[in-house]
């Protein structure tokens, strides 16, 4: 019988991760199909119940679900407890175990950034949501001393360094206000610098003025296209990557769990470059379809001029009901 695997997210139409596992699928021989489930808050329980049948292998979880999921399922496995966020789903049985391969992804990403040179160990991450938990994480078990993280909303900064209090009880994990006087003066301390907003998504923006990067630094954007960001960080001399390796990675790590099987890197970096030749430009991490830059993604989609995002200091103050706060969480 032909397995099934789903991502499950809204919106997910037109998400990377499908040619990646497929590809991979077909390569191995794996009789298998992953779909794409369009679901919104109100239909994830469902969803997630209909994962527990004997014809899934597993399911991908996307925005805006990853912390939601949580509750619906039976067991989290360490990465998805650290982060507070599940990506992938397996079975055991009836059972669902919760995994965060957002983790392993940055893990691998940091790896080739950093390259032959010592591992650094201080680094600034730019926004605070989902994937910034994973990076946060990830530089917490790499050893990192000193991490300072900048968001627009400085509460939700605080928020993650409080998830991370414990973990980080050993070093410095710091929230500070988004100012461009203060980032500056944080990256002459640094020598890793992490963008983890989704600014530069849709459209050709950066959240730094150009001049503000120094050219000494290894820079790495969670986006997976060259962004204005990562090409102002080159100019000025700093070593540079962009957000395919970690996505390439969180899918190798999900294609393992669930068929058991390693993961056909070259195969899943050869479909991936096709899709993204062909257009598609969506993946895990994408915000949700009711978020600026996602309608902007499907502007930009149709050939149309996507709309200004604001600058970082000019945002709305954050949303106040509770259920316009979740759908901006990782
Ligand atoms: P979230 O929606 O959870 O977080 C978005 C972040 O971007 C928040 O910190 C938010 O700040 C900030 N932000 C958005 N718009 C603006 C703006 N106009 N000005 C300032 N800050 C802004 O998304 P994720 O954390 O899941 O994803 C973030 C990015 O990382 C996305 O581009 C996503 O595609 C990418 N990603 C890539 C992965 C990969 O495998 N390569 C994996 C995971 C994510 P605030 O809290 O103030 O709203």
């Amino acid at each position: 019988m032909t397995k099934r695997v789903v991502l499950i997210g809204h919106p997910v139409a037109h998400s990377l991760s499908g040619a990646m596992q497929q590809a991979a699928f077909d390569a191995l021989g794996i009789d298998a199909t992953y779909e794409q489930w369009d679901r919104t808050t109100l239909q994830l329980a469902d969803a997630v119940a209909e994962v527990r049948d004997d014809a899934f292998l597993g399911a991908n979880i996307t925005i805006p679900h990853k912390e939601r999921v949580v509750p619906l399922i039976d067991r989290s496995t360490e990465d998805a407890l650290a982060t507070g966020a599940v990506n992938t789903l397996t079975r055991e049985g009836r059972r669902l175990i919760g995994h965060n391969t957002d983790v392993p992804g940055f893990a691998a990403a940091l790896d080739k950034l950093v390259g032959r040179q010592k591992m650094p160990r201080q680094a600034v991450v730019l926004g605070a949501g989902g994937g910034a938990r994973a990076v946060v994480f990830g530089l917490i078990r790499q050893g990192f001393q000193r991490v300072i993280v900048f968001n627009r909303h400085l509460h939700r900064a605080e928020g993650l360094v409080k998830f991370f209090g414990r973990s980080a009880a050993h070093m410095e994990l710091k929230a500070m206000p988004w100012h461009e006087s203060i980032i500056e003066s944080e990256l002459t301390k640094t020598r890793v610098l992490v963008n983890a907003t989704s600014i530069g998504l849709a459209g050709d923006q950066s959240p730094l003025p150009a001049g503000v990067i120094p050219g000494d630094l290894l820079v790495l954007d969670l986006i997976y296209n060259r962004t204005r960001f990562l090409r102002d960080a080159e100019a000025a001399g700093s070593s540079v990557l962009d957000g395919e390796t970690m996505l390439l990675h969180q899918g190798a790590a999900a294609f393992s769990l669930w068929t058991g099987q390693p993961a056909p890197l070259d195969v899943m970096a050869a479909a991936l470059a096709d899709a993204r030749a062909h257009g598609l430009r969506s993946a895990e991490g994408e915000p949700a379809g009711d978020e600026p830059a996602a309608e902007a993604a499907v502007a930009a989609d149709a050939g149309v001029e996507p709309a200004a995002q604001p600058r970082a200091d000019e945002a709305e103050p954050a949303p106040a009901d509770e259920e316009a706060a979740a759908t901006t969480a990782g």
